[in-house]
């Protein structure tokens, strides 16, 4: 099927939506993006995700062609065009395309930004079976820039971590800095030990996960125990429990780290609840 998407103010059938050879996200990988799930055909955090779209266009002094309700209404549109029931919303927000490649910005007032959305359709993307079984991790080395707290398109490393966990047979990376793990390629990272759940504490060395703020919260509110601080692979290994989240696997339970089963190397009970209580109360909470 011919998807419908959005390239700077027009819907388009994808074969016909066209980009300039000298964007900057092309040439510079100048641009941020974010990825929106959605359930029941609604979207799944949007506030939060265009909260994180704004701070990372102002770090980055990046201008945002549409504003958040032109863009809520061209998800919602992408969604009913695309008839899409669970998958994802795709936004990219480059710093458009100057005359020439040049490793200066161009003036906003001269380039506009580009903006492309696309939607991805995943029928049964909430009952994951990989949820059932839980994933395999390897670690490598974090060996990305130092501002990771902006979602930028510049996947280069955590493309070629994905292909390091492939060849190791396993479904994907934790990224180890300092001998601490900073975070999946592209998830938060957490291990559970003696009921306390253990994530990252926020930085410039990982994404603010738009899932991690709402997985925090609930199980705070399930008086659950959350220690934000980092923890080394031994630890993660010696854990009774590891999961990751995203905005599009949710919490997914990890059972094994470079070739270490974690607790009973079935998913856990915290990681398996924190999944039931973030689709439910999500999908309560989705427009
Ligand atoms: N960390 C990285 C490096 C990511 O790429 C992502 C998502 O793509 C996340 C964490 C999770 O963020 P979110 O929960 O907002 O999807």
């Amino acid at each position: 099927m011919t998807r419908t998407v959005y390239v700077n103010g027009e819907y388009l059938p994808e074969n016909e939506a066209k980009i300039s050879i000298f964007d900057r996200g092309f040439l510079m990988a100048d641009g941020i993006y974010e990825v929106t799930s959605v359930l029941d055909g609604k979207l799944i955090d949007f506030a939060g995700h265009a909260a994180r779209l704004e701070r990372s266009a102002n770090e980055l002094d990046l201008a945002l062609p549409v504003d958040m309700d032109e863009l809520i209404e061209i998800h919602r549109k992408l969604v009913e065009l695309n008839g899409i029931e669970e998958g994802m919303v795709y936004l990219q927000v480059t710093r458009g395309a100057p005359a020439d490649r040049d490793f200066a910005f161009p003036d906003p007032d001269e380039v506009p930004s580009s903006i492309v959305l696309f939607t991805q359709n995943k029928p049964g993307l909430a009952e994951s079976p990989a949820a059932k079984t839980g994933i395999k991790v390897i670690s490598i080395e974090d060996v990305r820039w130092g501002r990771r707290d902006i979602k930028t398109v510049q996947l280069l490393y955590p493309s070629m971590g994905k292909m390091m966990a492939k060849k190791a047979g396993v479904d994907d990376a934790w990224m180890v800095e300092d001998g601490k793990v900073t975070e999946g390629t592209s998830n938060n990272a957490y291990i559970v030990k003696n009921g306390t759940i253990i994530t990252r504490h926020l930085g410039n060395e990982i994404l603010a996960g738009i899932t991690r703020n709402a997985v925090l919260r609930f199980a705070q509110e399930a008086q659950m125990k959350v220690e934000e601080r980092s923890f080394t692979i031994d630890e993660a290994k010696d854990a009774d429990e590891a999961f990751v989240t995203s905005a599009s696997t949710f919490v997914m339970p990890v059972v094994e780290v470079d070739g270490a089963q974690i607790g009973e190397g079935t998913p856990g009970p915290v990681a398996t609840r924190l999944r039931e209580i973030y689709l439910e109360e999500s999908r309560k909470a989705a427009v």
